[in-house]
């Protein structure tokens, strides 16, 4: 029997879905929480528990940072055992990031962290704001045989759950605002929510909740495009405190085969800087070895990313760089799932 009822915490940190217009300077800004339950008085109906706390100052998502990562992850930790789920609100642009860099923060999660937000304030006539809002309650509060339907630290909007590491914001203008290329959704809201009860993952042993807090932010993206000059490549990978890259490669994650690109990366793999592999393409990921173009990528030890996304790949290298592993170890745990994901 699907149980209702139940206890949420709302975590409002800012976004679009609780803006407002400033005349004076006629850009949006974050409003109150208190607003939000104004223009939202179904979340009152539901029969839930429902409690709010607020990040301060609320923010546009481009202004946050590990600091804001770090105070959603203690406001959980904190608040675990009195609430049955989570509701992260939050801006769009950078959504897939938090929710990626929470996933890898809550070890042996039990309990749903459900991301939302919306491309029109909730203010607005046409808003998606409610629906996101008042589904992703619901969900976050489901239950089946008295443990949550999704244990995991989840995105929902325009009627899809995601596994949060899985998503990338793919639109600025559609209120489909996130894809999840390489891994099925969790749950399909329409008139039923329905749940991909095999793509949903159940710790299979009981543990306490750990959370993470440590990050390191000695890392960078470096997307390859046709034309990139020696001079720059070679002093990016030369920085002091340096200690992983991104690398977006083309296509199966293939690269340029000239000698002067793979000597800088040789030379930046043998001071134990990772560089993590993964493709420029929205879905697929990389497959090193195939093509001639990734075969001595693979040879000179760069680390393979598999189908992860930017924001996967980012944030879990920040992690793990966090725990001060051996190079080879670390290496080893970049290339295998942790949180689900990469397949
Ligand atoms: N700029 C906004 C933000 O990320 C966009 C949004 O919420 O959709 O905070």
């Amino acid at each position: 029997m699907y149980s209702n009822k139940g206890a949420i915490l709302i975590i409002y940190t800012g976004g679009t879905i609780g803006m407002i217009k400033d005349h004076k300077t006629n850009t949006l800004k974050p409003f109150d929480f208190s607003e939000i339950e104004k223009k939202v008085p179904e979340i009152k109906g539901f029969g839930y528990n429902i409690a709010s706390v607020s990040l301060y100052p609320l923010v546009d998502s481009s202004n946050i940072n590990i600091k804001s990562w770090i105070k959603i992850a203690k406001i959980i930790e904190l608040n675990y055992s009195k609430y049955d789920g989570f509701v992260v609100l939050h801006g769009t642009d950078t959504m897939a990031y938090s929710a990626s860099a929470l996933s890898f923060m809550l070890e042996n999660l039990e309990k749903p962290v459900i991301f939302t937000g919306s491309q029109l304030p909730i203010g607005t006539l046409r808003t998606d704001g409610k629906e996101n809002l008042i589904t992703a309650i619901e969900i976050a509060a489901a239950k089946l045989n008295g443990t949550s339907i999704v244990p995991e630290v989840c995105i929902y909007f325009e009627n899809k759950l995601y596994r949060g590491n899985r998503t990338t914001k793919q639109s600025s203008k559609h209120f489909n605002a996130f894809i999840s290329d390489n891994y099925p959704p969790l749950a399909l809201a329409g008139i039923n929510i329905d749940y991909n009860f095999s793509a949903i993952f159940y710790p299979s042993k009981k543990n306490k909740l750990k959370v993470n807090t440590v990050f390191n932010d000695n890392v960078l993206i470096i997307k390859l495009f046709p034309g990139f000059t020696e001079n720059y490549f070679s002093e990016i990978l030369q920085l002091p405190k340096l200690k992983g890259i991104i690398l977006e490669t083309f296509g199966s994650g293939n690269a340029p085969t000239i000698k002067w690109f793979i000597k800088i990366l040789k030379k930046a793999i043998d001071n134990e800087i990772i560089v993590l592999n993964i493709t420029q393409c929205d879905t697929g990921g990389t497959d090193m070895g195939k093509y001639e173009t990734s075969r001595e990528l693979l040879n000179i030890g760069v680390t393979n990313g598999a189908d992860m996304t930017t924001e996967a790949a980012l944030t879990k290298l920040m992690y793990l760089i966090g725990k001060k592993l051996p190079y080879s170890e670390l290496k080893n745990e970049l290339q295998h799932s942790i949180r689900g994901e990469m397949s």
